[in-house]
């Protein structure tokens, strides 16, 4: 087994926008892939036609392609297995089908849904099973001759995979070790409809997986229960040597812990649950994304990638480099991860002070733009180097850092009424010509000549700085004064302090 090369798959059903649990199954079959020098194949489950939803294809495949997952073939991205979506291989699946159908693993089924309906009525718990299917209509009841004539006045009918009872199923699964169910009970599955020509997802699924050589099926806890029919039906295939190694992942849980984490719990508690902004075709609904809420695409990676998983010591900042070295499957935690949004913001505050000065520039600029500034480069990189440190998202520089961009037009009355004293006013009309008669209005320069100024008069340095900032800012915040004052240059400094002057007096 362990010779095998390794190929895994995240084979997503395209009814809807991607959910971040989705993100995260994703993300460790590309890790897994990527440290075993495999191939991650993305395949698309599109057998359910009524759950088809236009644009979701295409929205999965932006959303990796902003995160960084790449894939090595699948839909869109081409390869030797193809076609890569379910939909394509119709005939494919007829002929899988088939070979049940004549090594007597799977029987056609008549049953209406009325009659199935009204079965359930009449038995309590009805299953159809082995304890029930002889008394159904079905070929396993039927005279064969009744059964193709059935089929040649086009009646539909559905293929029923045949579970033999009292069989205990081992399902080996690396996260969970060895799981066991009795075969009694599952129910006899549907494998194909007639109706659609399409296989069940079941069918399709395994069937994929087989011909697209898969050795590792990396998938989200809730297709668990599935997984002993699957075993079964490669075993009814004769396909049990190159079976899949299965590991379902844990499941991402609200933020206290009380059950699975849904779109809902995102809007009530204000984070996003998809990794793009969503607009629902059919309701027209818009749910926020990860990207357009201002996230660094590194920090959703590093931030999901600890979501059930973790390098077996507290480090926490990991690049996907690092993730690919260090990700196990075996480190996967059985119990559900909490999702815990604070953890996110904090991730995404780390990338930010990361990045170099000019990257997060880059990214403020069309934010400036919307505001209608229009600032020089070297500008705004030094403000975001005095300020990116106070900020989990790009465009909360914004609000922090206005004042850089924009000078006061009212004075906050809090500040002033505490900070604004009876000879403020003289004093930064003092400190205006003092600074307006420099030559060198550096940061060093400036605060050297302006110490020995507050020393010689003997001057009250807190209330020298205190009003300073507010005729700079407006308020009683912000960094160091003389590093706001050097951005600002010595005309808008001067300007601004003989406004401030002139409003409070
Ligand atoms: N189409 C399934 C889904 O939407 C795939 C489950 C699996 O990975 O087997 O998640």
């Amino acid at each position: 087994m362990s010779e095998r090369k390794v190929r895994v798959r995240f084979a997503p059903s395209p009814t809807g926008a991607l959910h971040i649990g989705g993100v995260r199954t994703a993300l460790y079959n590309y890790l897994f892939a990527r440290q075993h020098g495999g191939a991650l194949v993305f395949r698309i489950e599109d057998t359910d036609s009524h759950r088809f939803v236009p644009g979701a294809e295409e929205y999965i495949i932006e959303s990796f392609k902003w995160l960084g997952i790449k894939f090595d073939e699948g839909v869109s991205f081409g390869g030797n297995y193809g076609p890569y979506r379910q939909s394509e291989r119709r005939d494919i699946y007829k002929k899988y089908v088939q070979v049940l159908l004549d090594n007597g693993k799977a029987y056609i089924a008549f049953d209406t849904p009325e009659e199935l309906e009204a079965k359930r009525k009449e038995v309590p718990n009805f299953q159809y099973d082995a304890s029930t299917r002889m008394s159904m209509r079905n070929s396993l009841t039927m005279p064969k001759e009744e059964v193709d004539k059935l089929i040649a006045e086009g009646k539909q009918y559905v293929v029923r995979f045949k579970i033999e009872p009292n069989e205990d199923v081992h399902v080996h699964d690396i996260i969970r070790g060895e799981v066991v169910i009795n075969s009694s009970i599952l129910d006899d599955k549907v494998l194909y409809k007639s109706a659609d020509e399409l296989p069940t997802y079941h069918l399709a699924n395994i069937v994929d997986d087989h011909l697209m050589e898969i050795s590792h099926v990396i998938r989200g806890e809730e297709w668990l229960p599935s997984a002993p029919l699957h075993v079964l039906l490669y075993r009814a295939f004769g396909w049990e040597d190159t079976m899949p190694e299965f590991a379902h992942l844990p499941l991402l849980l609200k933020p206290d812990g009380n059950g699975k984490l849904s779109k809902r719990d995102g809007d009530r508690l204000g984070f996003p649950v998809f990794p793009l902004e969503w607009h629902d075709p059919k309701t027209g609904e818009v749910s926020s994304g990860y990207r357009e809420s201002g996230y660094l695409p590194e920090a959703v990676i590093n931030f999901l990638a600890l979501l059930g998983w973790n390098p077996g010591n507290d480090q926490e900042i990991m690049s996907m480099d690092e993730l690919i070295k260090l990700f196990d499957l075996h480190r996967c935690s059985k119990a559900g991860a909490k999702f815990d949004y604070e953890k996110g913001k904090w991730f995404n505050h780390e990338y930010i002070l990361m990045k170099s000065d000019e990257e997060i520039a880059q990214l403020f600029m069309p934010i400036l733009k919307e505001h209608g500034i229009d600032a020089p480069m070297d500008k705004v990189v030094t403000v975001v180097g005095l300020m990116k440190g106070r900020v989990s998202f790009i465009k909360e520089l914004w609000d922090t850092c206005k004042f850089f961009f924009v000078a006061p037009t009212e004075y906050d009355e809090k500040t002033v009424k505490k900070r604004w004293k009876e000879d403020s006013a003289a004093r930064m009309t003092e400190l205006a010509d003092l600074l307006e008669s420099l030559d060198d209005f550096s940061l060093a320069h400036q605060e050297e000549v302006v110490m020995k100024w507050i020393e010689d008069k003997g001057y009250h340095m807190g209330n020298i700085m205190n009003a300073f900032r507010l005729t700079l800012v407006g308020e009683g915040k912000g960094p160091h004064m003389f590093d706001i004052s050097a951005v600002l240059g010595k005309e808008e400094t001067v300007a601004r302090m003989r406004r401030a002057v002139e409003v409070l007096k």
